[in-house]
């Protein structure tokens, strides 16, 4: 699943290709979604242009103007660029093709991702209203992840997992955040401490960071947004390591399952 590091890659790879540029036209292959591609949708963006590309969470925004076309990569979706004469396959479900003759692809084999507009601010879309701080800014810290935490009798890696408390940190991050801050991921969310709060809200902010600078992480079908991949997953320290010797110490990493999601972690490193 794209988490935040490649939805921010693909926001790089694509942006200097399509900020400024006018779009010829929008096709939509299938409207069956996550929600129904809006109807109407390919006429409000003819002719539009693209001011600029910009990120919210796991949002993906394409300025142009006087609405936003908003796109969500949702479980299995990869948003690239192609050239006009690359035929679309099945599960390429949307294509936002730009005068200067490049296409902005979405291919989507789970359909769970969104192409959306919004008319005036983006923010104010009700998917995007709620969303809590965006991680790699100032408005996320351990004075907001504490007063967050020490309302919850969750597991802490759930609650670092709400969109509400902290914009898209999915799972493979919250795993290495948790290790690398020394905190048992099972931890009930309101016993950690606000000095392990701000040690958790920088283990985030490093842990995305370095995948950022690494392009992305490559998983299952997504490739960097100029068709490289990204070699992050190289660099994981807990996720998908389990039956490993942990790096730190050299003890077994263990996995278990929280929210159905699988959990990695060492039993020496990380502490209650
Ligand atoms: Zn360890």
């Amino acid at each position: 699943m794209p988490e935040l590091p490649e939805v921010e890659t693909t926001r790089r790879g694509l942006a200097p290709a399509v900020e400024r540029q006018r779009i010829r036209r929008a096709v939509v292959r299938h409207r069956g979604l996550r929600l129904p591609v809006p109807r109407g949708l390919e006429r409000r963006l003819a002719g539009a242009r693209v001011a600029a590309l910009w990120r919210r969470g796991k949002y993906l925004l394409f300025d142009c103007g006087d609405g936003t076309l908003i796109v969500h990569l949702g479980m299995s979706g990869r948003l690239w660029l192609v050239d006009k004469a690359t035929p679309p396959e099945k599960h390429d479900h949307f294509d936002l093709e730009f005068d200067n003759g490049r296409i902005v692809r979405l291919r989507d084999p789970r359909r769970f991702g969104l192409v959306l507009w919004q008319i005036g601010d983006p923010l104010q879309h009700p998917l995007l209203a709620a969303i809590g701080p965006e991680p790699l800014t100032p408005a996320f810290d351990g004075a907001v992840l504490h007063r967050a935490a020490r309302k919850r009798r969750a597991a802490i890696k759930l609650v670092l997992m709400d969109s509400h408390v902290v914009a898209g940190v999915g799972n493979i991050y919250a795993n290495e955040a948790l290790f690398r801050a020394g905190i048992d991921p099972r931890t009930p969310a309101q016993r950690i401490s606000r000095t392990r709060c701000d040690a958790l809200a920088a283990a985030v902010k490093q842990t995305l960071q370095l995948a950022i600078n690494a392009g992305g992480s490559t998983l299952r079908d997504y490739v960097g947004s100029d068709g490289r991949a990204g070699y992050f997953q190289d660099q994981f320290l807990v996720y998908g390591r389990a039956g490993a010797p942990c790096m730190r110490c050299g003890a077994i990493i263990r996995e278990l399952r929280q929210a159905q999601r699988a959990t990695c972690y060492c039993r020496q490193c990380q502490r209650r």
